[in-house]
């Protein structure tokens, strides 16, 4: 059975319950673009997915290609389910797949979508009809391979139509449309607007009178998809601010993540909570060194110390899981007192049965080391457990207060580009050119270690539109202070070293330089 389902124009809310349902128990899904990966999260995880569309630098998979691919999962035995962007069969080629399907005798059937066609307008405050003003409406494609500069045959003709004229896949040819429809007898300054990733956070409208859109839309880099309206209520602007809808105080921010996989998916999850549209960069990946000759030393001589320091979650994690994997007692730690940096440290501590001894207030390697040299003495013996390349501030402030400790490699944190990790891993390009190519109103930083990275990536990031630089956030003091040996400022440091407050600093700063006008929307 093979289901053509309408994904709806953009935002995945505008999916119907029944695509829903069918999507969250399909055996097979086969996909080209998608405006949101969402979709993808809502498919059993047994569930092939198959990507048909454009690869990068590649042309998008035949349309033969597509039905073959459709008639044998079919064949297999499995649900599948065809998704296509808006309505299948607006503009969307549902109908050759299923003369396919028809063919082989393979049981079909298709679920409508909302069309972006009616719903991108809509979203941009356009109405398609109006009482008085627009008694019909038009969905035309701008774009077909046999007709003269990619238009159909006699298009002039549109020019004398009454009502709004919507064209779809048009953006590349504007300039043609417009001037076609003038020369169909349309008035030159009849409105006009061009509506880009309509209903997404990032959606942006332009509008001016017909002749002269194609200069408004250059001038502000409107790309693809995107809608063009012709027609009275293409001025029409029937909505209220966007921020007073349900799209939050980052609506239309993007924001580039670096941090582990970990880390970056639930602050991810929390920035598009409040509509910013978010793309890991780096990606941390944490190395382990517990089988090194120094900690596993460390683990015979557990017995000797008397204090384990923790300076990250990370590091808990790792030094639990090798005393796991390698068979270890946690009686072995009986004795041991435990101190941490910081929250995420104890929490994850906790975890494993433990309760940390002591806690800085200020979560920061420093007030550790300090709280640590007043109540050890130097019959004390300490292991530090952490990442290579943490803070000498650490050792040096109990060097001087003369306490006895192993500094000890637990693990590395190296950076990945996503980009090349999205390649490897899935047949789909995905959103990972988005940040560098696309421009990025904030990075996060979550540790020192994701600022080096980031810094000798190379990496050559665009600014963002609403900000009109990228703006770097850290996490705290400690990734701000790696910044600054290199000799950037941060344009944010959020000092609360989680990820609420890292949300809550960014929505801070770009509601207040909203307040001050500096935005442009
Ligand atoms: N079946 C789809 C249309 C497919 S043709 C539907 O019913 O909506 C693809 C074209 O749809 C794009 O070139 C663009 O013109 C338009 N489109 C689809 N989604 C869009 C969006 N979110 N914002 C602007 N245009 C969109």
């Amino acid at each position: 059975m093979v289901y053509l389902v309408g994904a709806g124009p953009g935002d995945p809310a505008l999916m119907t319950l029944k695509g829903q349902a069918l999507l969250s128990s399909c055996g097979a899904l086969v996909y080209d673009h998608l405006a949101s990966r969402q979709f993808l999260e809502w498919v059993p995880s047994a569930c092939r997915k198959i990507y048909v569309g454009k690869q990068a630098g590649h042309h998008s998979m035949k349309q033969d290609e597509i039905n073959a691919v459709l008639v044998e999962l079919a064949l297999s035995g499995l649900t599948v389910v065809r998704l296509k962007g808006g309505d299948p069969f607006v503009f969307g080629r549902g109908g050759e797949e299923i003369q396919a399907l028809e063919a082989h005798g393979i049981p079909y059937e298709t679920v409508p979508g909302v069309t972006s066609a009616i719903a991108v307008p809509e979203c941009a405050g356009i109405p398609v009809t109006h009482r008085g003003v627009s008694r019909s409406f038009h969905v035309i494609t701008g774009h077909t391979r046999d007709g003269e500069d990619c238009l159909p045959p006699e298009f002039e003709t549109y020019g004398s139509l009454p009502g709004t004229l919507v064209f779809l896949m048009g953006l590349g040819q504007l300039p043609a449309i417009a001037a076609r429809l003038i020369e169909g007898g349309m008035a030159p300054d009849t409105p006009a607007a061009v509506i880009e990733k309509g209903t997404l956070p990032d959606q942006r409208t332009v509008r001016a009178p017909l002749s002269g859109i194609y200069a408004k839309v250059m001038e502000a880099g409107i790309g693809t998809p995107a809608i063009i309206v012709v027609g009275e209520t293409a001025s029409f602007d029937m909505k209220c601010d966007m921020k007073c809808r349900s799209f939050g105080p980052l609506a239309g921010y993007r924001i580039g993540m670096v941090g582990t996989r970990h880390f970056t998916d639930s602050l991810g999850h929390a920035l598009k909570q409040e509509g910013a549209v978010v793309s890991p960069i780096l990606e941390m990946k944490v190395i382990s060194h517990a089988k090194c000759p120094a900690m596993q030393e460390a683990y015979r001589n557990l017995a000797a110390y008397t204090w384990l320091i923790f300076t990250s979650a990370n590091g808990v994690r790792l030094f639990f899981q090798e005393m796991q994997q390698s068979g270890m007692d946690y009686r072995l730690l009986g004795h041991i007192k435990f101190a941490v940096i910081g929250d995420g440290t104890g929490r994850e501590l906790a975890n494993f049965g433990f309760h940390a001894d002591y806690m800085p207030d200020s979560f920061c390697a420093e007030a550790l080391a300090r709280g640590l040299a007043s109540i050890l003495t130097d019959s004390d013996r300490i292991l530090i457990a952490r990442s290579k390349g943490g803070s000498p501030v650490l050792t040096s402030i109990l060097e001087t207060a003369g306490l006895v400790y192993d500094d000890i490699v637990l693990y590395q944190v190296e950076g990945r580009l996503v980009r090349e990790q999205r390649q490897a891993d899935t047949e789909e390009p995905g959103d990972a050119k988005l940040p560098v190519e696309e421009g990025v109103d904030y990075i996060t930083f979550a540790s020192a270690s994701g600022v080096r990275a980031y810094l000798s990536s190379g990496l050559n990031i665009n600014p963002g539109q609403r900000t009109g630089k990228t703006r770097l956030v850290c996490i705290g003091d400690i990734t701000a202070g790696e910044l600054k040996k290199h000799g950037i400022k941060a344009d944010i440091t959020a000092g609360t070293y989680h990820i609420q407050g890292l949300v809550q600093a960014i929505a801070d700063d770009a509601i207040s330089r909203e307040a001050e006008g500096s935005a442009s929307v």
